[in-house]
């Protein structure tokens, strides 16, 4: 029986080459395993897919009876809806302790870096496997991404180290630029309706019994956003009511000025306004330097509720 190997819920480009590059150690390492993912690829994925040349891996969202290495999360509601009835056997992460229950001893490989192709680097480097080049080269650009360009307070030197060697791997000399390259493929915005922008980096978390969903978007010029935001605001009430959350919060984080402009929906706007210490004008506000959900914005948050 095949081990599946996947990230979150609305997967990121570190969860789907994580998925790809932890799948790959462990079938060096021996193991029968499989990537695979919860959901549509977004458009810095496919660009990352495309330029290394990389099949998306399989898409499944059931994993009842099935052996699961999880990457990139440990929460519930960030993972399929059966994943009680998975077996865990490892999870690599690099986020917060997450409310995953497992029935068996399992491996953990949890780290305090930017990104988990970090950890699946120094896995590699722990079992001396050698990594091959276009999976290095996806590896690096996955880093570039969480990290930002290493511009995200959530980056250490791990992650720029392990950025590098992966970049000499790929015979990649400019990384930045293709870091570049690739946050200006994110940075397209008008091809998308305003439902698909909230959810392209949506997370759901559980605070206090409520459920608030923080959204993402980082890019290069934040002027893009100007005519849409009433759009957007609709597009995020809409979540609110369906998927009957407490709270909804996008983040439109401009990776140049280094700081984010927040969108908020709230039934509690207090709790919002104290977590980031600002009045809302017109439900919004200009957070100086926050570049991270995970970093700057959850704990904060959580502290409210
Ligand atoms: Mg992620
Ligand atoms: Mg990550
Ligand atoms: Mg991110």
């Amino acid at each position: 029986m095949s081990t599946y190997v996947f990230g979150h819920t609305t997967p990121d480009s570190d969860s789907i080459v994580g998925a790809i590059s932890l799948s790959y150690l462990k079938n060096q390492l021996g193991e029968d395993t499989i990537p695979s993912r919860q959901g549509e690829i977004n458009p810095e994925t496919t660009f990352i897919l495309n330029k290394f040349g990389y099949e998306k891996p399989l898409l499944k969202t059931n994993y009842a009876d099935e052996n699961v290495y999880l990457i990139d999360f440990m929460e519930s509601s960030q993972s399929p809806e059966d994943i009680a009835k998975a077996t865990i056997l490892g999870i690599v992460d690099h986020h917060k302790l997450g409310d995953l229950k497992t029935t068996t001893p399992l491996e953990m490989w949890v780290r305090p870096v930017g990104c988990s192709n970090t950890i699946v680097k120094q896995m590699f480097d722990y079992y001396n496997i050698e990594i091959p080049k276009d999976l290095a080269g996806m590896m690096m650009c996955a880093i570039l991404s969480d990290t930002v360009i290493f511009k995200s307070p959530t980056c250490t030197k791990e992650d720029t180290k392990a950025c590098k060697e992966l970049a000499k791997i790929a015979g990649i000399e400019d990384y930045k630029a293709v870091g570049m390259e690739m946050f200006i493929v994110k940075s397209d915005v008008l091809n998308a309706t305003k439902r698909e922008l909230v959810l392209r980096d949506f997370k759901d978390f559980n605070m206090g019994g409520e459920k608030i969903g923080i959204g993402q978007l980082e890019v290069v010029d934040l002027n893009v956003f100007d005519t849409m935001k009433e759009e957007l605001f609709e597009a995020m009430k809409e979540l609110k009511i369906e998927g009957e959350r407490h709270s909804v919060l996008l983040l439109l984080t401009d990776i140049m000025l280094e700081g984010s402009q927040l969108l908020v929906l709230s039934d509690d706007i207090e709790k919002v306004e104290n977590a980031f210490e600002v009045k809302l004008e017109n439900q919004q506000a200009w957070l100086a330097k926050v570049m991270s959900r995970k970093k700057q914005i959850i704990p904060f948050l959580e502290k409210q509720f």
